[in-house]
């Protein structure tokens, strides 16, 4: 089974407030991108094609790949505007001959072999399969005027992290056809959030949930970055 692994760094991390893109900030004195693809690095993982923002590709190549000597990176290519957009282009990088394709946030830095191997085992026969948890809180649907319009059971709600593995041709078909229908989707006000939307929305393959872990969070503010740091220090 040849699998390959999209890693997504093209963000330009409005949320984190600092200078330097999220991704190369530091965790445990190395860049928060490096861990994630370093878990990648050493897993039954053919190839990696890492995605980064526009400009940034020589700078991820010497300070990141070639720097901490990952051989698996065998594409480094630019992103979108949206992440799905920097998936399209990643997913287009991807080699023909791969079988499964593994999608996942660079910001993702706790995912870990066992998430990896679980998934994989899964997607064999699912073909779409997205990490993710049970919610821990109560969710409520809020409606326009701000009053509650639901509440869904919670043991029937997740959230959803990455790794979102995917059969690789099932996964080009998805992203081919939201190329061509892009414009009308968003005219209706679709807010593409994530790959498995995608297959839901444009193909008739059922998404299945895998269990991750609650320690796979997506740095994104500065608390993350925080938090991360701790519980970096806890796994060990
Ligand atoms: O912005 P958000 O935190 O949802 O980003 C999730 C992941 O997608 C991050 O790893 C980020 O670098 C990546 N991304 C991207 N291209 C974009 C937006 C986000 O590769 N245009």
């Amino acid at each position: 089974m040849k699998t390959t692994a999209v890693v997504l760094a093209g963000g330009s991390g409005r949320r984190m407030h600092t200078d330097v893109p999220k991704q190369y900030l530091k965790l445990n004195g190395v860049p928060l991108l490096y861990h994630s693809l370093k878990t990648f690095e050493d897993s039954f993982i053919d190839e990696i094609v890492l995605v980064t923002a526009a400009g940034e590709e020589a700078y991820c190549r010497e300070e990141i790949v070639e720097r901490y000597g990952l051989k698996k990176v065998s594409r480094i290519v630019p992103g979108g505007r949206e992440r799905y957009h920097s998936v399209m282009q990643g997913v287009k990088a991807v080699r023909a001959d791969a079988e499964v394709i593994f999608i996942h946030d660079g910001a993702r830095p706790f995912v870990t072999q066992e998430i990896l191997e679980r998934v994989l085992a899964e997607v064999q026969d699912k073909k779409a399969c997205v990490v993710g948890m049970p919610v821990k809180d109560t969710i409520k649907i809020a409606a326009a005027d701000g009053s509650v319009e639901a509440t869904p059971g919670r043991a029937k709600v997740w959230q959803v992290q990455t790794p979102q593995v995917f059969a690789a041709e099932l996964i080009r078909r998805a992203y081919g056809r939201l190329e061509a229908e892009e414009e009308s989707l968003l005219a209706q006000g679709v807010e593409i959030t994530d790959d498995a939307m995608i297959v839901e929305l444009l193909t008739e393959q059922k998404v299945y949930l895998v269990p991750g872990s609650y320690e796979n969070i997506k740095i994104t503010t500065p608390e993350d970055l925080s938090y991360a740091a701790w519980l970096y220090q806890e796994m060990k």
